[in-house]
């Protein structure tokens, strides 16, 4: 059913990969962080070295691979991506590490989920382009000492905290991807109708932006799902009403909440009488993993101060309450 999951589950590869900026002059928003990164990567370039390995963390959905896509690009390299929730061994990482040509990226998506043994393999890769390969077996068993090209890692992680600070501390370049303004986001949406190749009116786009929590991939499913609506509804141009019919059919409300996190903020209010709750006992009761919960659900509610984070757990603050009477 197009029901709110469909809002928020990432598009299909093929819609997702023709919204991707390809260069960092496509991108939108994040201009601290762009402008850093431009000049890094003049140096480098003017160099002629590699870029320095580069760590980003914040929520889903605000950039990471998009970064680790249009960096490469203006490096004038390839980029191999990997996961590291793949990656359950050192001998995972072997390939992608002696497959690195000179200069090009390294992209571990979900670093922070690394297997200490594997993290621990990457630090002389990072710094010494250096790793050891365990060749045979018991007393047979030899160790090869292979250099590798020189290369630049980029990591992304919603959880910056869960990494190891040697981990860490390898990464020469740190930014932190934080949530888009409506002004970006309507950037965004207009310039995404356009490849689309659907008509969007300026006060469409900016109700998209103010209901897409801040997170452009968000903002990306709405207008897919709204491009269907106006295609099979309406007269295949979006307008305001059109948006706002679209978006209330799947749920989504005026501040940009779907089913998910209203049920979030439902739970904490009537089975928690407001709380503090912890984060365990929340998910278990709506039947959903915690780690969801901590990445996708809470960064904007605390953003947004529905809700605050206590040492006893999590408690609604009197604008969830508020939010709730109007929503429902
Ligand atoms: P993450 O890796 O952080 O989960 P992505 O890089 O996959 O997020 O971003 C999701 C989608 O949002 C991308 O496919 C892209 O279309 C869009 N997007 C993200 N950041 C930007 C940006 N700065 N400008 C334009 N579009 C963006």
């Amino acid at each position: 059913t197009h029901e709110g999951g469909l809002a928020d589950a990432p598009p299909k590869p093929a819609e997702d990969n023709k919204l991707r900026p390809k260069k960092i002059a496509e991108m939108v928003g994040q201009q601290d962080v762009i402008e850093r990164l431009r000049i890094a990567i003049d140096a480098a370039r003017r160099r002629g070295e590699p870029l320095g390995h580069i760590l980003f963390d914040g929520p889903p959905g605000l950039g990471k691979t998009t970064f680790a896509t249009v960096i490469p690009n203006e490096m004038e390299t390839v980029v191999q991506f990997a996961n590291g929730a793949g990656l359950k061994a050192p001998k995972d990482l072997i390939p992608y590490l002696t497959n690195v040509s000179e200069g090009s990226v390294l992209f571990i998506d979900e670093i922070h989920r690394l297997p200490s043994s594997v993290e621990e393999y990457l630090y002389t890769a990072m710094e010494d382009f250096r790793i050891d390969i365990v060749l045979g077996e018991g007393v047979s068993a030899r160790t090869l000492n292979l250099d590798l090209r020189p290369f630049t890692m980029i990591g992304a992680t919603t959880r910056a905290g869960m990494l190891s600070g040697p981990l860490r501390d390898r990464f020469q370049i740190r930014e932190h991807l934080g949530f888009y303004s409506v002004v970006d986001l309507c950037e965004i949406v207009c310039r995404n109708a356009k490849k689309l190749n659907i008509g969007i009116s300026v006060d469409a786009a900016t109700e998209v932006a103010q209901r897409s929590r801040g997170v452009p991939r968000i903002a990306n499913n709405r207008l897919l799902w709204i491009r269907d609506y106006a295609q099979s509804k309406a007269n295949g141009t979006i307008d305001l009403q059109v948006a706002q019919r679209a978006m209330d059919m799947i749920a989504v409300d005026s501040l940009g909440l779907d089913k998910q996190d209203r049920a979030y903020l439902q739970t904490l209010v009537r089975v928690f009488a407001g709380g503090p709750a912890g984060l365990e006992a929340i998910a278990h009761t709506m039947n959903c993993s915690s780690d969801t919960l901590e990445d996708e659900v809470e960064p904007f509610l605390l953003r947004y101060e529905l809700i605050v984070r206590t040492r006893r757990g999590r408690m609604a603050t009197p604008k969830a309450y508020e939010h709730l009477k109007t929503a429902s």
